[in-house]
């Protein structure tokens, strides 16, 4: 039965990300001869259903675009942001009070760098990546990483916590896809568009086209077990269904998608 083109998937810009050249790439896995691209995109994404809107990921708040260029973050990176999320939901007639529903893949920066700007929805998190934040117990390594308050940043946001895969409309057409071990409640996202095909954008599973390639397992991962199982899940997942999967910070991968206000449905 072919499916209705009724679900949209819309590419934003939320950012770069620059690492420096002396980075210690080992903690990726990576080793000499190894292709990366050291500049890494960030976008986000929202998925337009005929029962709600979803944002998933947030890149950098909207309050970097007011300085212009490059600016250090204090781990052997820089970032920027040349447009906001914001001005680009506007050529759709939406603001970040648009959303029904939100949800970051996980709570580093620069996921979730949004969190505070959103004025409405509800924000569905692994309950074990609420429970880092309320606790305050962040895992080893990854201290720096996390963006800050997540009580105070999401105040005006309904919250489902989940424990695993998520049906986000209860029609399979999207869901959260439980894929632990970069961090203990990182999920990725899995839309099945009824032209494009299914997709899978995801998150931090693999930060670079080499590490796909490769199975190179993160040791900054917070569980290296994990990610490997996680990588075996999503790859068989994408085998069952036929699905392409983006990875998100692939600045050559972004390059070629199309962005808003175009869409993928
Ligand atoms: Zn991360
Ligand atoms: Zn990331």
């Amino acid at each position: 039965m072919s499916k209705t083109p009724d679900v949209r998937l819309y590419v934003f810009d939320g950012g770069r990300i620059k690492i420096d050249p002396d980075f210690n790439f080992s903690l990726f896995g990576i080793t000499e001869g190894d292709h990366i691209d050291l500049e890494m995109a960030q976008p986000c994404f929202m998925v337009e259903h005929p029962n709600g809107r979803l944002l998933w990921e947030g890149g950098h708040p909207s309050s970097m675009a007011d300085t212009p260029g490059w600016v250090r973050v204090d781990h052997g990176m820089e970032r920027r942001l040349d447009r906001t999320v914001p001005s680009q939901l506007a050529e759709l007639k939406l603001d970040m009070g648009s959303f029904d529903y939100v949800a970051f893949s996980h709570l580093h920066w620069d996921h979730a760098g949004l969190a505070k700007e959103i004025m409405r929805g509800t924000l569905i998190m692994q309950q074990i990546e609420y429970d880092l934040i309320v606790t305050d117990s962040k895992p080893k390594g990854h201290e720096k990483l996390y963006v800050g308050d997540m009580r105070s940043e999401t105040k005006s946001l309904k919250k489902l916590l989940i424990n695993g895969d998520h049906d986000v409309f209860g029609d399979g057409r999207v869901r959260l896809i439980s894929a632990p071990g970069h961090v203990p409640g990182h999920q990725v996202l899995f839309v099945d568009l009824a032209d494009y095909g299914p997709v899978v954008i995801g998150a931090d599973l693999y930060h670079f086209r080499v590490t796909r390639e490769k199975h190179l397992i993160p040791s900054v991962s917070a569980d290296m077990v994990q990610v490997k199982e996680s990588m075996d899940r999503v790859e068989q997942l994408l085998s069952e269904t036929g699905g392409r999967l983006w990875i998100h910070h692939d600045p050559q991968l972004f390059s070629e998608l199309k962005k808003a206000p175009a869409y993928y449905q």
